[in-house]
């Protein structure tokens, strides 16, 4: 437990002031999870749901929840009112879900939307083309939040790559940025990339929220 907040103080030493942290905790132990939680960082990030509701359950309240795996909509009604934010919002049908779900119990939920930037076809996320016509697809939709973009890129150490990638994602983000007055739920806030293996490049190109995994756990340094 004393390698986490190790681990922590070196990842924190790499990010920007106002970077925020984001510990990816799935298939973590809840004593692992708190030896994060006392090292300061209270942004959690789950990607399956049955585990999100187990761990939310057993840990301290304050803890931020987010949601960074591919959702279903069937699983929406386990998760609205319990996260900070969902990173992974890839359809309008998803939105909606998340809409009407919150609708229900009177509150806004904030969402990023996941693009597919690499074109891998493997990775979930929106082709960018289509970001502009589900955004006006979305601007309907009173109880959720549009808060920023998500995306993954390719596990390779191909750095001009990752680079490209990056930079393309912050252009998009700041497109919609500027044009956010169009839209009547848009508030561009968090533009989240980066992992353990590429994080220092994401944030080097413009990405203010990282979600780290192996990074923060690791045994020992690398
Ligand atoms: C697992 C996961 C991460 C963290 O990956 P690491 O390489 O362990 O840092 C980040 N984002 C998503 C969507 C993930 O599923």
């Amino acid at each position: 437990m004393e390698q986490i907040k190790k681990n922590i103080d070196e990842i924190k030493n790499k990010l920007k002031e106002d970077t925020i942290l984001v510990a990816v905790t799935k298939y973590r132990s809840i004593p692992e999870i708190k030896a994060v939680y006392e090292a300061g960082i209270l942004d959690m990030g789950e990607n399956r749901v049955q585990e999100f509701r187990e761990k939310e359950e057993q840990l301290p309240k304050d803890i931020r929840w987010h949601i960074i795996g591919h959702l279903q909509k069937n699983k929406v009604k386990y998760v609205v009112g319990k996260v900070f934010l969902i990173h992974s919002v890839d359809s309008l049908g998803l939105a909606k879900a998340i809409d009407s779900q919150s609708k229900k119990l009177d509150l806004v939920t904030d969402i990023l939307i996941q693009v597919n930037v690499s074109g891998e076809d493997a990775k979930q996320g929106i082709d960018p083309d289509q970001l502009e016509g589900l955004l006006s697809d979305l601007s309907k939709l009173s109880n959720i939040r549009i808060k920023g973009l998500m995306t993954m890129a390719p596990n390779t150490k191909n750095i001009p790559l990752l680079k490209d990638i990056f930079h393309q994602t912050k252009a998009l983000y700041d497109r919609m940025k500027s044009n956010e007055e169009s839209y009547p739920n848009v508030t561009m806030e968090y533009l989240s990339m980066g992992m353990t293996n590429d994080f220092t490049i994401a944030v080097e190109c413009g990405a203010n929220m990282v979600r780290i995994g192996s990074g923060v756990f690791k045994e020992e340094e690398a």
